[in-house]
């Protein structure tokens, strides 16, 4: 029903001058759900993303989170959309004690959300000795410190390793297990298949697909199928 949807997005279109960003786009989040958002990059996830937060106002149409407009104080939401400025010489833990003061976050939950991103082992070490994989699951842990219901996460993935993809998944399938509605975008569907409920695929800004995963590896398979051998 209504109540099970965190984020209703609904004829969103963004313009830039003559051009269009974001192509009247609706898409829904069920509560509880890892929902992604796939397309290449400069496609349109990022400025979405964005508006949904409140940071890009929409030439029209709207956004909602947790029945509230998008953007709104205590909506709910965390979100990595932009690596947040983190300290290179202080600790993993010490630059989360800074962003819970000015959250007000609890000052204990900076423990809790290392142990939730599998940091607690690298807590005291400098950031500057994170790996790229490390420094991803540390602004996860920024993300969660006001244990938000909707967590959204631009490119968690980008750039990662295959060991750091793995460990990002096992992440996002461990914030699912923790009750929270995942939102993230990648512009490889196949980092985040395994992790995903949904997906949507837009393109120049353009919904193409929304589907569950299991509909469109199903697709694949078709199409993979039918394609002539040789
Ligand atoms: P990426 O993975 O590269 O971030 P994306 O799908 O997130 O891709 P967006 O960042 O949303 O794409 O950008 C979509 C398009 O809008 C791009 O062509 C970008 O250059 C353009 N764009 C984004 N912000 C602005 C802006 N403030 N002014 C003008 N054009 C913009």
């Amino acid at each position: 029903g209504p109540g099970d949807e965190v984020v209703v997005i609904a004829g969103l279109t963004k313009r830039y001058g003559p051009r269009t960003v974001v192509d009247d786009l609706s898409l829904t989040v069920r509560r509880g759900e890892v929902y992604g958002f796939l397309g290449p990059n400069g496609a349109g996830k990022t400025t979405t993303l964005r508006a949904l937060l409140g940071l890009v106002r929409p030439t029209s149409g709207t956004a909602t989170v947790l029945g509230r407009p998008a953007g709104s104080p205590s909506a709910g939401v965390g979100a990595l959309i932009e690596g947040p400025g983190f300290y290179p010489y202080l600790s993993g833990r010490e630059n989360l004690r800074v962003l819970a003061r000015y959250a007000g976050a609890p000052a204990g939950r900076v423990d809790a959300v290392l142990d939730t991103v599998d940091l607690t082992d690298r807590a005291r070490d400098r950031y500057s000795t994170y790996s790229l994989g490390m420094k991803q699951r540390l602004g996860v842990a920024a993300a969660l410190l006001k244990d938000p219901e909707l967590v959204v996460l631009d490119e968690p993935t980008n750039g990662l390793d295959p060991a750091g993809i793995s460990d990002m998944r096992a992440l996002l399938r461990r914030l699912s297990a923790d009750g929270h509605t995942v939102l993230l975008s990648s512009h490889l569907l196949g980092e985040v298949e395994q992790v995903c409920d949904r997906v949507a695929v837009i393109s120049s800004g353009r919904l193409v697909v929304e589907s569950s995963v299991g509909e469109l590896l199903g697709l694949r398979r078709l199409v993979i199928e039918a394609e002539p051998l040789g």
